[in-house]
């Protein structure tokens, strides 16, 4: 087996065994050498402790931050090299973190505090793989095992959980079935897991997500996301789905492109089906407001696993506006869709074309493609005219209108908004004296309301 370690990683670990240490490539850099695909991190472990490590590092910038868990970064030309003595833990209480850490003399000890035989394998140059829980072979079978017993390594710390399901779907993996057991029945423990570590586990999944995995995983990330938990099995009594809400959902989560904005807005788009289902007298389900109710809760699920403000505002977008452009596709008309685009900009509109297209594809019945292909090129033909879309592409600014009397305030900005609502449906040229002198009878329009409601 080559792994190709780069060389400022192994001068280091020369410097180490030079010093009388045993250096060591560990963790996830050895399963994706294996696999053979990029490596990101080269995380390297040693018995020397980590006042020796520094002191072996002494010529380097030094990262100490982390020496009470036992990681000293060195820092080098090509980033930080973090290096962390052999280590043992235990005694989690609180189902998060160890109780204890107590440095240890044995690589062999080191790997078996690690999560799954896949991560816990190391590498020494002078000396060979150390594998002791079988992690090769089960790369090759394709099987995700936890080191040790399932439900004690999940109980110890509940988040390895969600690392499973991110493994198992990054890598193809299939949990054999004490593990599989295990992450079920135990998943209740991501409740007590921070939700900011929950949240970037799911976004670590999210991209690598299939249908397979999610409805394997179900009653996992049901308890990462609890909202989704009335999802399942939940019959839409519609002849176009033959799935459950929770079914079709995973359909969509894999149907779009492997997007954050795309991948949460996906699994969370019917999140609002359960609450505002009817059934009429014909026996047919539906779901009015869905997409309002969803974008709604969306906001509330994003907020709650502290996720960034531009993907909370994105997804609830996304959400609230789903199944617009497969209505329009029908007919695509330029004033519409520069309407829309307009409102929510090219990014999130794309985005919501290849939603809606995913959304289609997943009820498990016919679908076509070929309205969304038209929509897209009716789009893509607008955008060639580079048409006004924001008040800062109008020919005029507040500047100017302030300039031709207009007081600042509200009334400015409702002007700007004005025109370029009539410049972006083609009634008004973008002209800087055409659009001054309409700004202007239009002021005159508005402003005896405005007086009236003062
Ligand atoms: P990635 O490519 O996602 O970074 P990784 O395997 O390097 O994958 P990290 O989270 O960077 O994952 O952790 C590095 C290594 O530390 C893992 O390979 C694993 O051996 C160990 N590890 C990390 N988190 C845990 C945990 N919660 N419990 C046990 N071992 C863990
Ligand atoms: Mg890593």
């Amino acid at each position: 087996m080559d792994f190709a370690i780069p060389t400022h990683i192994l001068a280091i670990m020369d410097r180490l065994e030079d010093h009388g240490y045993e250096a060591w490539a560990v963790g996830g850099c050895i399963r994706d050498s294996i696999l053979g695909v990029s490596v990101h991190d080269w995380d390297l472990c040693t018995n020397a402790l980590p006042q020796e490590t520094a002191q072996v590092f002494c010529d380097h910038r030094l990262v100490l931050a982390g020496q009470k868990h036992g990681t000293t970064g060195v820092v080098t030309e090509h980033g930080v090299v973090e290096i962390t003595t052999f280590r043992s833990e235990g005694d989690y209480t609180d189902n998060r973190h160890p109780g204890w850490v107590r440095f240890e003399s044995h690589i062999e000890a080191d790997l078996a505090r690690r999560d799954f035989t896949v991560n816990a394998m190391a590498y020494r140059p002078r000396c060979g793989l150390a594998d002791p829980f079988g992690g090769q072979s089960d790369l090759k079978n394709q099987i995700l095992r936890t080191v040790g017993q399932p439900e004690a390594r999940f109980q110890e710390d509940g988040l390895r959980i969600l690392r499973g399901v991110r493994f198992a779907a990054r890598f193809g993996l299939t949990p054999e079935p004490k593990t599989l057991q295990a992450m079920c029945d135990l998943a209740p423990l991501l409740a007590l897991q921070a939700r900011e570590r929950v949240f970037s586990e799911l976004c670590g999944y999210l991209p690598h997500a299939k249908v397979q995995d999610l409805l394997l995983f179900a009653p996992v990330l049901g308890e990462a996301v609890p909202a989704l938990k009335p999802l399942y099995g939940f019959l839409q009594h519609n002849p176009h789905h033959i799935y459950d809400v929770y079914t079709h959902t995973a359909h969509v989560v894999e149907g779009v492109p492997p997007t954050l904005p795309l991948r949460w807005a996906a699994l969370l788009h019917d999140i609002g089906k359960p609450q505002t289902f009817t059934l009429d007298q014909e026996g047919i389900g539906h779901f009015k407001n869905h997409a309002y109710v969803g974008s709604k809760m969306a906001w509330e699920i994003l907020t709650e696993l502290h996720a960034p403000t531009a993907l909370r505002e994105e997804v609830r977008n996304l959400v609230a506006f789903h199944s617009l452009t497969r209505d329009m596709a029908r007919y695509p008309q330029d004033k519409p869709i520069r309407r829309v685009l307009r409102r929510l900009g090219e990014t999130t509109l794309r985005n919501l074309i290849a939603l809606d297209r995913a959304d289609d594809g997943g009820k498990g019945t016919c679908s076509d493609p070929a309205p969304f292909d038209r929509f897209e090129e009716h789009l893509n033909q607008i955008l060639a005219q580079h048409p006004c879309l924001t008040i800062s592409d109008l020919a005029l600014g507040g500047k100017e209108l302030m300039a031709a009397g207009i007081p600042q305030g509200p009334i400015l900005r409702k002007l700007l908004h004005r025109l370029l609502a009539e410049v972006g449906d083609g009634i008004l040229e973008n002209d800087p004296q055409i659009l001054c002198s309409r700004a202007l009878a239009l002021w005159k329009e508005i402003e005896p309301c405005t007086n009236q409601n003062k």
